[in-house]
């Protein structure tokens, strides 16, 4: 075995290791996807490396490699998602299978050499153009995009295809110069396809285990860890930060009188109609219990005041089976004190006589 073709199929074997492992914490789906593709492309390679026994062993390589790259498209396509167009691609595939099987037929090396660079390489132009269309928002994303596009240029652009078509362009000597070169820029880029769509997916599982535990089940709003997150970087220069403090009156005698369910429900109403009106970039967050507040990052007192009166006005006129009102209490100030001031001043707004 030469040593790149070792170094190749240890490479993708790791990766392949890795995506299952991945695939063992994260339950990402597409992660089966490039366990099953990379894996396929060690073998595809081992495969290849067999050749001085037999040329059929090149013929199963290459429909191997075939295969990878449709797990490789399958995967990509669950991740983002992107729109991969199957129908071509698949015609794609059937045409490198057929054109492999012909050549073994005709016994024409050639004819399979184009059969699979035509159809691996137009595969990967597919799918990066799905990517592209997409849109990509991170620069990992882009970076992924672009690789593709170059792995379906190299692969069209391979010397030893022209060699299949046109043989009079190129000259042996330039294919037995370049592949080695081609080899190696192969295996670089197949890699970091890998290495960008692991960071991609990571970068999944890691926003969506942040909004999670961010979010507050019962309201869908966020949640305490959100809001000690958010006040700790309320006021930057020259914003004027407030806080709006809410806390439903006698909820312990919902509790008692309609039973909890009724309570859990009441709660939610009074959540949603508080993320509701928090104006847009602001953190509206349950504290607890039956307690909410609203982080104003800029606007002080003024912007509060008019949050206050819109959540109280819409708790009022909210349609529901049973009567509760809320007492509001608000704040400016710089943020280590905004809490303390905003709780005195519901805590006064309840001991007035609630509800004003
Ligand atoms: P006040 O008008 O002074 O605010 O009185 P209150 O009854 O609203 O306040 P208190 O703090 O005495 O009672 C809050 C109750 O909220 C006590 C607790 O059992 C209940 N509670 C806390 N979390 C939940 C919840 O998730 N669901 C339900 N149904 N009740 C909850
Ligand atoms: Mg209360
Ligand atoms: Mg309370």
């Amino acid at each position: 075995m030469e040593w790149i073709t070792f170094a190749t199929a240890a490479v993708n074997l790791t990766v392949a290791f890795m995506f299952l492992g991945a695939r063992m914490f994260t339950r990402q789906s597409s992660f089966v996807s490039f366990t099953v593709a990379y894996a396929l492309f060690a073998g595809g390679v081992g495969f290849f490396s067999l050749k001085e026994h037999s040329d059929g062993f090149v013929y199963i390589g290459n429909v191997t490699m075939l295969i990878g790259t449709l797990a490789a498209a399958l995967g990509l396509s669950q991740r983002a998602p992107w729109l991969v167009a199957w129908r071509p691609v698949l015609a794609l595939a059937m045409w490198g299978l057929l054109g492999n099987a012909a050549s073994a037929i005709l016994d024409d090396p050639y004819l399979r050499l184009v059969a699979l660079y035509t159809s691996l390489g137009f595969i990967y132009l597919l799918v990066a153009h799905a990517g592209h269309r997409a849109k990509a928002r991170f620069v990992v994303e882009r970076l992924l995009v672009v690789t593709l596009y170059v792995v379906a240029f190299m692969l069209l652009s391979n010397p030893r295809l022209l060699v299949g078509i046109m043989p009079e362009l190129v000259s042996m000597e330039l294919v037995h110069l370049t592949w080695p070169a081609y080899a190696v820029v192969w295996i670089v880029l197949s890699q970091l396809v890998a290495g960008t769509t692991i960071a991609l997916s990571m970068r999944d599982v890691i926003v969506k285990a942040r909004k999670e535990a961010e979010t507050d089940v019962l309201t869908g709003i966020a949640n305490r860890r959100a809001f000690d997150r958010h006040i700790t970087r309320s006021g930057r220069k020259g914003d004027r930060p407030a806080l709006v403090m809410v806390d439903i009156d006698h909820f312990k005698q919902i509790n008692d009188n309609l039973g909890h369910e009724e309570g859990d429900r009441c709660i939610a109403m009074g959540g949603q109609i508080v993320g509701k009106f928090a104006p847009d970039g602001c953190c509206a967050a349950r504290l607890g219990g039956e307690e909410f507040a609203v982080i104003i990052n800029d606007g002080g007192r003024d912007t509060a005041s008019t949050v206050a009166r819109a959540i109280h006005h819409a708790i009022r006129l909210s349609e529901r089976p049973f009567d509760f009102t809320v007492s509001i209490g608000i704040a400016e100030g710089p943020r280590d004190v905004l809490y303390t001031r905003a709780a005195q001043a519901l805590y006064a707004d309840k001991s007035e006589g609630r509800n004003r």
